[in-house]
């Protein structure tokens, strides 16, 4: 049985193995850190004394790569999932709390009732979202949907920012089109959004690992790749920190470390060089705050709260603005508008900042021209990873598209 040789365990990585591992295939990940997961994974955090998840990470139910991947690994139930597409958002600045509650079907007939559209919005208002199909190259969210109105203050930039962790000014408006044409214009049954019942690596990252051993693959942690060795145009070994690993002539390879790290592995690969960080803010409440769920935030440094059990966590996004201020700084600035969210009036309780500095590639123009297809110069090597061109921002849906397509060309080996 040949092997296929996976670098880096994040979800490009995982999901290229779980594709492979039922074929004829033995499936051998290696992974730099002590954990799988990369940008989307939990531990446990001895400041707040319990399991957090790197950042809070939402997925919809019309992310069809991923919803096919859970169900390949057995998660689908892992996932909270409420039913129906509703996104409730607070303005800080008027206190007014509504839900943008997209009807199931395809005609959004939805934006024809006033309780389920963002308060003083028009239903002509919503026709906006048409013009993303035509967005050109190098037009920006904001260029195309900034216009006079509630719509875009307090839906489309919330959710735009969210999508593509890059500020509309910069973001490229088709890579808002390509997540918008396959979750709100698809209907509300595209738009339920679902996270983690317990966290992260339970529902997305371990159920991989178990499905990989037991369809005889495995996963090496420790394991950085620190060079790839090519003879007559194939690989022919991996130096490891954990020793040279030879790959055989009808062996192939899955590269799907972040883009520094494949560009330092394959220096004539170009690739996205510039990154928009995101920050995550738990909070230990020690109080039961309420249902589980998540609130958009519209005025205030927060912009998603995500509660869960006695733990409240706060995602900022395309926030190189915040990244360097002192973690202290940024928990103290964050925890008013929590406050204000919870209803609640009490001394901040212990807190982990998380800083993701490079959390994805920017979106902007520029850097999708950077973005290589998965196929290498070496014939048994090929790219994944969510910074490859996918057609979609660096989500959880491209980084698993982008590793199902690898195993697809790898099966074509
Ligand atoms: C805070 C945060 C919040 C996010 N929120 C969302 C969200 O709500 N929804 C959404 O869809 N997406 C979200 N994302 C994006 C999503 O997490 C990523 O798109 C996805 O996890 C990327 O997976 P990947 O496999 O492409 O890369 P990575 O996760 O970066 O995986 C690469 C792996 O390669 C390993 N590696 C590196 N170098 C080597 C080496 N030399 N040898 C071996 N292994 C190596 C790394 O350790 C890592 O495990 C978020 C990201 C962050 C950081």
């Amino acid at each position: 049985m040949n092997t296929v040789h996976i670098i880096g365990a994040g979800l490009a990585g995982l999901s290229a193995g779980v594709a492979l591992a039922s074929t004829a295939r033995r499936v051998m990940v290696y992974e730099a850190g002590p954990t799988a997961g990369g940008r989307c994974r939990s531990y446990f955090d001895r400041e707040l004394d319990c399991r957090i998840d790197n950042g809070n990470h939402l997925i919809l139910s019309g992310n069809g790569a991923t919803m096919a991947y859970l169900g390949a690994i057995g998660a689908r139930s892992t996932m909270r999932d409420p039913g129906a597409a509703k996104f409730p958002f607070v303005d800080l600045a008027t206190g007014a709390r509504w839900t943008v509650a997209p009807g199931p079907g395809r005609i959004p007939w939805w934006v024809m009732q006033p309780s389920r559209r963002v308060p003083g919005t028009k239903i002509t208002d919503y026709l906006q979202l048409l013009a993303l199909r035509k967005a050109g190259q190098d037009t920006t969210v904001a260029d195309l949907l900034d216009r006079p109105g509630a719509l875009y203050p307090k839906l489309l930039e919330p959710l735009a920012v969210a999508a593509l962790n890059t500020p509309p000014s910069e973001a490229m408006a088709r890579l808002l089109g390509a997540v918008v044409e396959e979750t709100l214009l698809a209907g509300g049954a595209a738009c339920v959004p679902l996270f983690p019942r317990n966290d992260l690596s339970a529902s997305l990252i371990d159920p991989a690992v178990a499905f990989l051993q037991a369809h005889g693959g495995d996963l090496q942690t420790g394991c950085l790749v620190a060079a790839i060795h090519t003879e007559a145009g194939r690989v022919a070994a991996l130096a490891t920190t954990t020793g040279p690993i030879a790959v055989a002539p009808d062996d192939a390879v899955v590269l799907a470390a972040p883009p520094w790290i494949a560009a330092s592995l394959l220096p004539e690969l170009v690739v996205p060089d510039t990154f928009q960080a995101i920050l995550n803010v738990h909070f230990r409440l020690g109080i039961d705050p309420g249902p589980v769920g998540f609130i958009g935030v519209i005025g205030g440094m927060a912009e998603w709260v995500f509660i869960k059990r006695d733990v409240v966590s706060v995602t900022i996004s395309a926030a190189n603005r915040y990244v360097d201020l002192p973690a202290g700084e940024i928990a103290a600035r964050v925890w008013p508008d929590v406050q204000a969210v919870l209803k609640i009036d009490m001394a901040m309780p212990k807190v982990r900042v998380v800083k993701e500095r490079r959390a994805t590639f920017a979106a902007t123009a520029a850097q999708e021209t950077r973005r290589p297809g998965p196929r290498t110069r070496m014939a048994n090597l090929v790219l994944a990873g969510d910074w490859t061109a996918t057609g979609l921002p660096a989500t959880i849906e491209g980084a698993i598209r982008s590793g199902q397509a690898a195993a697809k060309l790898v099966q074509a080996l």
